[in-house]
């Protein structure tokens, strides 16, 4: 069923992804490890965790299985050092702090760590995600982090407007050729995060059922 459900959500990226651009993330969080088995045996790799130490039992059950993981969730200082040495993505960053703890933290005989900064695109008091404004002063300061390469930008909008967000996404992205990720788009709107140049769709519900 699950198979059935990852089949699905690929065809509905495939209707929309034109220049065939977005990489499909499964969110795996309060899933078992049986569950996230059954989507790599019909060929996921990559997978979405938001709890640290649920995430770091999954990674260590599925190790050798060349998964990549990719941290979505929010990011205390204490929690740094252990997505540093487990994570190959980072999407939830948003403040330079914990940028540098991130970097201090990367084991050096890893890739770089590959880092979105989380945009709160609507303004949202109740939102984690740096303000647009923002934006141009958090990324002059990712110049000397070596261990970190910044590959784009993270949103969660809200849902009311979400298709004006991802336009205005879209826009921001625009403006730092260095970039070229965005990582938007959930399992009910992923169709319009596509078309406003989604290059990641972060999807849970859609794959794996609801979360109790
Ligand atoms: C849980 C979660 C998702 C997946 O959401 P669904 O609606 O279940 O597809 C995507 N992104 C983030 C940041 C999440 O926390």
């Amino acid at each position: 069923m699950i198979a059935d459900n990852l089949q699905r959500v690929k065809a509905r990226i495939k209707t929309v992804d034109d220049h065939q651009q977005v990489t499909l993330i499964a969110v795996s969080k309060t899933k078992p490890v049986c569950d996230l088995q059954q989507t790599i045996d019909a060929g996921q790799r990559h997978f979405g965790e938001n709890y640290l130490q649920e995430a770091l039992n999954k990674i260590e059950a599925l190790k050798g299985r060349g998964l990549i993981w990719h941290f979505i969730g929010p990011i205390q200082s204490n929690k740094t050092k252990m997505i540093a040495q487990n994570f190959d993505w980072v999407h939830s960053v948003d403040r330079i702090k914990i940028a540098k703890r991130l970097n201090d933290q990367r084991p050096k005989n890893l890739p770089k760590l590959k880092i979105l900064l989380q945009v709160n695109i609507d303004n949202e008091p109740t939102k984690s995600g740096v303000l647009v404004d923002e934006i141009d002063h958090i990324i002059t300061q990712f110049k000397t982090l070596n261990n970190l390469t910044l590959k784009g930008f993270m949103c969660i909008p809200n849902p009311s407007n979400a298709i004006q967000s991802f336009a205005k996404m879209k826009d921001i992205l625009a403006k730092y050729p260095n970039l070229e990720d965005l990582s938007m788009g959930m399992s009910h709107d992923l169709e319009s995060a596509i078309k406003n140049g989604a290059t990641f769709v972060r999807i849970g519900t859609d794959i794996f059922g609801k979360r109790v």
